[in-house]
């Protein structure tokens, strides 16, 4: 709301409600109030306020049966004094992100005109304090009732028209106040009678039952909820589990909260290397980032930045806040629950979870957080164990280069990106390490190793993003070339042997007693393939490459770029 809509409230309300009270005293004077009884009335009403009951998502106070039984046995102004204190009331027993004073003005003008307006069709429609027939007596009272629900529903509508909140929810609490407060009118009723036939003892036979009732329904529908949040969050848990990767059990996680707890912007914030902390992922609005832009935190942590490892905490306004050192939000930001993400009993990581709602979060969200934080952590844990595993699966064990199963699948899908048009040529180099046996007949297998290892460090060297290497077998490997022509591919391949061929290495040999570090030079012949003109698909290039290195670089004499054609294809070896 702005500053004037608060401006125009708090004139309206000391223009309106004081005019309400004048009417109401002038018009309807009191009857002679017994003050037992209405003692007892207000302590009904305040035991009545304390407790809410959750309808359809729609919370509830069910004050308006004491309320009505008031004004049936004493009238508007009794009617109207109540009310207006409990307004007053429900400032501290509902939550609400509306700041108070304005929340107070804007509900006492509200109830001090329904007040008026239904006391007022109350009497026009044959409803008086002194005798009535039970059939007049419920006539007017359902008159009256539906004149206070349907009045306040509609002050209400307009109020959130002018404020230009959301009204999508409207036509749900309106249809609940409804409901709740016909079915209130026969307690209210009987109320009354019971009071003006027994006196101020008749509170025992409905006021008393009528609170212990509300209480255990209320309790009833908390443990209610609690169970459907517990179920919610083992369908969420197995949909953690179900998640391979450690990226989509981070996603799923922040999306799936998101149903069961109100939040705007989700960060999950690990503890790295010791006390570095890292993002991990990141949800502001419905958007998913890689930096947040809502959100800093310090690169350490620090003792005493308000963070608790142990327990999720609540910060319900903008004051608790500032209790988080060196974590700064988004002005907009008016609740955070942070909660330790756990495993084995240490904290590994925090989740945040920002409202810009004061009081948006309650202790069942907390409930739910420690739960949900625990399934995450098994989860993640399990897909980083999964994805080690493949990618072990896919490693060469000797030089950390893919293997040869990797490089058929990412053939394949080069190939397919190829015939999508996402790359124009696909080139693929075999290259053969010369007279690598006689390396391993002299120096040893060892030493054959070692430089079979600094083989694949120097062909890394020469690896762009782009560009797939891996160890074909033995003492051969492969890279596949995307948009690279036949002629770069070449060039790119002389490149290479250049190198090889002017580089020296270091090893130690392990065959001979001494083991004196000796300079070894290597040569390497070289196959070029490139797709499409020599071939329609992967295999067919990997075969074609491969032939190119026999013809036109082992059989032309080795250290030599071979390059595929066609018409050599028959050539005998
Ligand atoms: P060419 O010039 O014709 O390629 O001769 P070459 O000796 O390099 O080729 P050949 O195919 O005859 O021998 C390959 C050798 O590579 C045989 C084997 O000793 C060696 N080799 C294959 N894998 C490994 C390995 O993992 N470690 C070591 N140390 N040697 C290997
Ligand atoms: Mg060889
Ligand atoms: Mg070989």
């Amino acid at each position: 709301m702005t500053a004037q809509q608060k401006r125009a409230i708090y004139i309206l309300w000391i223009l309106v409600v004081p005019m309400m009270f004048y009417i109401a005293l002038h018009y309807f004077p009191a009857a002679s109030y017994d003050y037992v009884n209405l003692a007892i009335y207000m302590a009904i009403l305040l035991a009545t306020l304390m407790t809410s009951i959750s309808l359809d998502r729609v919370s509830i106070t069910l004050e308006r049966w004491v309320i009505f039984s008031l004004f049936f046995q004493y009238g508007i102004v009794a009617e109207m004094i109540f009310m207006q204190i409990a307004v007053f009331v429900l400032l501290f027993t509902m939550k609400s992100s509306t700041p108070k004073g304005f929340r107070f003005a804007f509900n006492s003008i509200n109830f001090a005109v329904v007040s008026i307006i239904s006391g007022v069709i109350f009497h026009v429609f044959g409803g008086s304090l002194q005798e009535m027939s039970l059939s007049e007596f419920l006539l007017a009272g359902f008159i009256y009732a539906s004149a206070y629900s349907i009045i306040n529903s509609a002050i209400i509508y307009l109020f959130f028209k002018w404020l230009k909140t959301d009204t999508s929810r409207m036509k749900k609490i309106i249809l609940w106040d409804y409901v709740t407060t016909i079915l209130l009118l026969p307690f209210a009723i009987t109320f009354c009678l019971l009071m003006q036939q027994f006196g101020s003892t008749a509170f025992l036979l409905i006021g008393v039952p009528f609170i212990i009732v509300l209480l255990v329904s209320s309790n009833y529908m908390k443990s209610n909820k609690l169970n459907e949040v517990l179920s919610s969050s083992t369908i969420i848990g197995h949909q953690l589990a179900d998640s391979l990767r450690v990226k989509d059990v981070l996603l799923t996680f922040i999306d799936k909260i998101k149903g069961v707890i109100p939040y705007d912007n989700a960060y999950i914030v690990d503890f790295r290397m010791g006390e570095n902390l890292v993002m991990l992922a990141c949800k502001e609005g419905e958007f998913h980032n890689d930096t947040p832009t809502k959100f800093s935190f310090p690169q350490k942590r620090g003792e005493g930045d308000g963070l608790d490892v142990e327990a999720t905490k609540l910060f319900m306004n903008k004051k608790s806040v500032e209790a988080l050192i060196g974590y700064s939000f988004d002005t907009s930001v008016e609740s955070i629950m942070t909660a330790p993400i756990k495993r084995n009993q240490r904290t590994e990581g925090f989740l945040i979870l920002t409202s810009n709602q004061r009081y948006a979060f309650e202790e069942m969200h907390v409930k739910m957080v420690d739960l949900l934080t625990g399934y995450f952590a098994t989860a993640v844990e399990k897909a980083r164990y999964y994805e080690r595993t493949v990618e072990k699966s896919v490693r060469c064990g000797l030089t950390g280069l893919y293997n040869f199963r990797y490089l058929e699948s990412k053939l394949d899908e080069e190939v397919i990106r190829y015939h999508t048009g996402e790359v124009s040529t696909l080139s693929t180099i075999i290259l053969d390490i010369d007279h690598f046996k006689s390396i391993n007949d002299t120096y040893g297998h060892q030493s054959g190793n070692d430089l079979l290892c600094t083989f694949a460090a120097l062909l890394r060297s020469y690896q762009t993003p782009e560009m797939t290497l891996a160890r074909y077998g033995g003492e051969e490997f492969v890279m596949i070339l995307p948009n690279y022509e036949k002629a770069e591919a070449v060039e790119f391949a002389e490149t290479i042997r250049k190198a090889m061929e002017e580089s020296s290495f270091k090893i130690t040999p392990d065959l001979s007693e001494e083991r004196e570090p000796t300079i070894v030079q290597m040569t390497i012949s070289i196959g070029v393939a490139t797709m499409p003109i020599d071939a329609k698909d992967g295999k067919e290039l990997l075969r074609n490459a491969d032939r190119a290195l026999y013809i036109g670089g082992k059989q032309a004499g080795r250290n030599r770029v071979g390059v595929y054609e066609k018409e050599k294809e028959n050539i005998p070896s």
